[in-house]
């Protein structure tokens, strides 16, 4: 694959988007915790719970990712490090809250600040509770280990969920530098008939876009598609990014779900390219073999 015909993000970013992007992060994943901590009587299980670390970290990679993409952020290795380090930050505070209130248990009153400055009393109260163990769930009381174990699978889960969240919001746009702005929504052009991927990306990259002709509009009942889409700058209308999902629609069970795998992605198209995939789309939508209405919206 020739990396110069895809759209690829500058990397630029600006000190003040980046640590606008830190604070947003961490201070909205110190409140999170603060409020789980304090007014959810669960506090405990909550260290256990899959789920909200996981919604926990994909609150804070939302929150990170839009403010580096209000600031115009561009680079993912700034997303992912920037919610990296403000999902660690979170979880370091949730712990200084946590232990906090064990210790106001035990009937010591230390102030948040001052857990907050001190990492080693945190730790050894870990260590100690580690010993054996602060709940239990069904006669079972994690210690040792296991309970190492469980808090180093909760700390993968928040960082986790944040950095593909934050990475996913700043990749999910190209960047138009010539207007500075984000370029939003895609444009669906056609469906055509799945076939070898390889072929088709080869020949969008020689810009032979008549062979989308060739490969045909998608045929009735068929449930395995690829959605050829566009996506670029509506302001100079410079910057054409062309899109094929392999789409499959699957109503197993009754339900409807589709998903796609991308086949091209982000390849650059000049405005008179444009206007040929457009004729091109035009003539394959025109053509009859229309597939049910309902698979149609579902696509759509
Ligand atoms: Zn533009």
């Amino acid at each position: 694959m020739n990396s110069e015909l895809y759209y690829r993000h500058s990397g630029q970013f600006t000190p003040v988007g980046v640590l606008a992007g830190l604070l947003a992060g961490a201070g909205s994943g110190a409140l999170l915790a603060w409020g789980v901590e304090h007014f959810v009587d669960w506090a405990r299980e909550a260290h256990l719970s899959a789920i909200l670390p996981v919604t926990a970290g994909m609150a804070i990679g939302a929150i990170v990712g839009f403010t580096l993409r209000h600031f115009h952020v561009r680079s993912l290795w700034i997303a992912v490090s920037t919610a990296a380090v403000a999902s660690a930050l979170t979880l370091y505070l949730s712990w200084a809250v946590y232990v906090q209130v064990l210790l106001a248990r035990a009937g010591e009153q230390d102030t948040l600040a001052e857990l907050w400055l001190n990492p080693p009393v945190i730790w050894s109260v870990m260590q100690q509770i580690t010993v054996e163990g602060v709940w239990s769930v069904s006669r079972w009381r994690p210690a040792g280990w296991q309970l190492w174990a469980l808090w180093t699978t909760e700390a993968v889960l928040v960082c986790g969920g944040a950095i593909v969240v934050a990475r996913k919001l700043v990749d999910c746009d190209a960047f138009c530098e010539r207007c500075e702005r984000w370029c939003e929504g895609v444009e669906s052009l056609a469906r055509i008939n799945a076939g070898d991927r390889d072929a088709l990306r080869r020949r969008m990259e020689m810009k032979e876009l008549s062979h989308l002709e060739a490969v045909g509009r998608v045929v009735e009942g068929t449930r395995n598609w690829f959605r050829v889409d566009l996506h670029g700058c509506s302001q100079c209308q410079d910057l054409n990014l062309l899109a094929i999902a392999h789409v499959t629609w699957d109503p197993q069970q009754g339900k409807e779900t589709q998903w796609r795998t991308p086949v091209v992605r982000n390849l650059f198209l000049s405005q008179d390219e444009v206007r040929v995939l457009r004729k091109v789309a035009a003539r394959l939508n025109a053509a009859e073999a229309s597939p049910s209405g309902e698979l149609g919206r579902a696509v759509n």
